[in-house]
């Protein structure tokens, strides 16, 4: 009933540019609906690709056939298991803030990269929560994020998606509109972080967005001169919220309930994973004008069909659709544990094979240009940054060089517990052309660190990756 009288609102507000959207928005209404529970007093909660997807349909079509045949195109040429390996990519966190609590800590940043690593290497505590029906599907991505910058920017602009309107947060990766300009997309993985605004429609709210990526596109392919978001816009927009297992800013549920909505630092991983190629595992029906009949594909065969995305719930008894899965020769229950479904982020716990194929083939297709070879030296940006090395290293040997202008920083260790293990306060005395320093990490657990670098002016962070 409440999504009738959410619908007859929506009636009233009739434009000039209603009927273009008539017969898309009710649907996607309903798809949001059917992840918000009955209460519309609440604000249902929704991944913001549906949006971008709806967007890019009507306002650029040949972008969006580009994106669609780049797909085609990775599911076309796998990689073949035994040539995948594991890769490294380098991340860019824009931090667009204008409230403190949108400025977030360093530590947070750095869990939310430690928490993709985990998940992207099938690292994550809770695999052991996947059912045994699944655990032959699950897969490893094998990839390896790296944190090259924090860069923060003090705003007073808002971002707000529209489903009338033709940019996609344009402001935000613009510089000069109060956003922060993208580093080279083709070399890094620009993830920006802000407040996104409640989604509107007529003075209606819809739902709140936490986030949106583009999906890969072969450079050939974007739409010259068509007014299309350029290469420049690519990469990842996360809400503040979303951010890190120890972020002290949260997101209500969309049911209604009351509390929390249990963020893992997986809102981070499901738009990541369409960064990399992936679709959502129902394959969309039901929204955006496609048909809600369980012959939605998200192109992937292990990950079975769906009649509709999870409702933030871990209910392993569903299955939306009674029929054959050719992969496994039998009827499946929902893969809510999988990361591009709606779940809680409390039962998420893993890619499929299939997933983490497409993923490598996109990595060495449309996105290459991302991929760090291990045995390429780290690149820092600009001229004269500090130096981490070995890393990985055992523990008693990390050193880190700093460079003149960063001779006057406090360098703290931080645990992946955001916990400072070793703060070494600048030395003082002459400016030296490098200076290098012995980090502490001989009594040190192995695994993920971050060494920050702090000076009146800039901050560094690094990941340091102890080794037993
Ligand atoms: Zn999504």
């Amino acid at each position: 009933m409440s999504k009738m009288r959410l619908f007859s609102r929506l009636q009233c507000c009739c434009s000039s540019n209603f009927a273009r959207y008539a017969l898309v928005l009710p649907v996607l209404l309903f798809g949001i609906n059917a992840i918000s529970g009955q209460k519309t007093e609440s604000l249902p909660i929704l991944c913001g690709n549906e949006v971008f997807d709806h967007i890019v349909k009507n306002r650029y079509p040949d972008l969006h056939r580009a994106f669609r045949a780049t797909f085609e195109e990775s599911q076309n040429r796998p990689v073949a298991a035994a040539d995948r390996s594991p890769v490294t990519i380098r991340v860019v966190v824009h931090v667009v803030w204008k409230n403190p609590e949108e400025n977030l800590a360093d530590s947070i940043i750095l869990d939310q990269i430690a928490g993709l690593n985990e998940d992207y290497n099938r690292q994550n505590a809770d695999t052991a929560n996947l059912r045994d029906i699944f655990k032959p599907a699950a897969g490893n991505p094998q990839v390896t994020f790296e944190l090259a910058e924090i860069v923060r920017v003090q705003t007073t602009a808002n971002f707000e998606l529209s489903l009338l309107g033709s940019d996609l947060l344009l402001n935000l990766k613009t510089g000069s509109q109060g956003g922060s300009d993208a580093r080279d997309p083709a070399q890094y993985l620009n993830l920006w972080v802000c407040k996104i605004q409640p989604l509107t429609f007529g003075g209606l709210t819809l739902g709140q967005v936490l986030g949106f990526a583009f999906p890969p596109n072969n450079l050939g392919n974007w739409p010259a001169d068509s007014g299309a978001p350029t290469l420049e816009q690519d990469g990842v927009v996360l809400d503040f919220r979303t951010i890190g297992r120890n972020n002290p800013n949260l997101v209500e549920n969309p049911d209604g309930s009351g509390g929390n909505l249990t963020i893992r630092g997986r809102t981070a991983t499901h738009e990541i994973g369409h960064y990399l190629g992936l679709r959502h595992i129902w394959g969309d029906g039901g929204v955006l004008g496609l048909p809600n009949d369980c012959n939605q594909s998200d192109g992937i065969d292990d990950t079975p069909f769906a009649g509709a995305q999870s409702a933030f719930d871990c209910d392993k008894t569903r299955n939306s659709c009674n029929k054959m899965e050719p992969h496994y020769g039998m009827d499946m229950p929902d893969l809510v544990e999988n990361y591009m479904d709606y779940s809680s982020e409390d039962c998420m716990n893993m890619f499929s094979q299939g997933q983490a194929a497409h993923i490598q083939s996109v990595l060495a297709g449309p996105r290459k240009s991302l991929v760090q070879t291990s045995a390429a030296p780290l690149t820092v940006i600009g001229a004269e940054m500090p130096r981490l090395y070995p890393n990985p290293a055992r523990a008693g040997l990390a050193r880190l060089v700093l460079p003149g202008q960063w001779q006057s920083g406090v360098i703290d260790l931080i645990g992946a517990d955001g916990r400072i293990v070793q703060r070494i306060e600048p030395a003082g005395g002459s400016i030296q052309v490098e200076q290098q320093i012995r980090l502490d990490t001989d009594r040190l657990q192995p695994g993920w660190y971050a060494v920050r670098v702090q000076t009146a002016a800039r901050v560094w962070v690094e990941q340091l990756l102890l080794l037993p």
